[in-house]
């Protein structure tokens, strides 16, 4: 994949790539208005000169760049928001639990990558590679929950969806007026060497059904992603199938790890991404304390030790 020229993928609705490696492309979106422009997140720090010719081919100059709206506070989502936010004055747009991470980006990177340093250590090779991806804190102006729209002129308004699961508050925005979905990572990458990862299972279940609704009901022409490429609203909801799956064939994996030896964390974690051919990060690891956490919710597994779980079966 190569970073291609930005395209007009319907009026108003503008999309650039910039390939994060060889197998994660990043698309940003840039939404125009009569009265002002939105750019649907921010992508990493190295994503600077890509908004630049995004905005340059859009004809969307830094006074017109009125909102920089937030999906999720994922670091490849808000790395440029802090440097167009002070150069355009535009104001960041996010969900209320997106904030502390926006804003603080050591909080971000401890409870995103460093979330169990006994498990994976903080370690400089780790922070080596974290560092680049993390740019500058950015202040957030406005906070924005379900049925919020942040309004272009025109008749040219994204509209606020909640969608969690990939991470506990994310939002996707619907502009009507050209029939588009906007979404980050409500749906994840499944085919990575890594997982992409879910931190609560059950409402990504929902947030997939949720999608699938939203698509048929609200008349969406296409769907824009941060991690695929655009597509026509029948080949989204084939995607969404697939993730369905993948997300199934995840809770399987997982939960076919315990029976009644008491397995840790550690090694329910290892056996899944050994099982799936993923590689050992800190995603997958919080993925499967996730499903684990989950398994003993709904009564097919029990807790009987710090990071100890077994398999409830049927008998007892
Ligand atoms: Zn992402």
């Amino acid at each position: 994949m190569t970073g291609d020229d930005p395209m007009e993928l319907a009026p108003g609705v503008w999309q650039v790539c910039q390939p994060l490696s060889e197998e994660v492309p990043l698309y940003l979106h840039l939404v125009v208005g009569a009265d002002g422009s939105a750019l649907v997140d921010g992508g990493l720090p190295s994503s600077l000169p890509v908004v630049q010719r995004l905005m340059g081919a859009a004809g969307v100059r830094d006074g017109d760049l009125r909102f920089l709206v937030n999906t999720h506070a994922h670091h490849d989502h808000i790395g440029t928001f802090a440097a167009l936010r002070e150069r355009t004055g535009a104001r960041v747009v996010a969900a209320p639990q997106a904030v502390r991470w926006i804003e603080d980006l050591d909080t971000n990177l401890r409870e995103f990558a460093l979330h169990r340093p006994d498990i994976i250590p903080d370690s400089p090779e780790l922070r080596a590679e974290l560092a680049p991806t993390y740019g500058a804190p950015c202040e957030v102006d406005v906070t924005m929950t379900e049925g919020g729209a942040v309004r272009l002129g025109g008749g040219v308004a994204l509209e606020a969806f909640e969608l969690p699961g990939h991470v506990v508050a994310e939002l996707g925005w619907l502009e009507r007026s050209s029939g588009t979905l906007l979404l980050g990572d409500a749906v994840t990458g499944t085919s990575w060497s890594f997982f992409h990862g879910h931190v609560l299972p059950t409402e990504f279940r929902r947030s997939l059904h949720r999608l699938r609704a939203l698509t048929m009901d609200e008349d969406v022409q296409r769907v824009c992603l941060s991690h695929y490429a655009s597509r026509t609203a029948a080949e989204f909801l084939g995607l969404l199938g697939e993730v369905e799956q993948y997300l199934d064939d995840v809770t399987a994996t997982v939960e076919g790890g315990l029976d009644d030896t008491p397995r840790s964390l550690t090694e329910l974690w290892r056996r899944t991404c050994a099982e799936l051919r993923r590689a050992e990060e800190f995603r997958g690891l919080a993925m499967v304390a996730a499903h684990l956490r989950e398994a003993v919710a709904a009564g097919r597994a029990r807790c009987v030790g710090p990071d100890l779980y077994v398999a409830v079966t049927s008998g007892g």
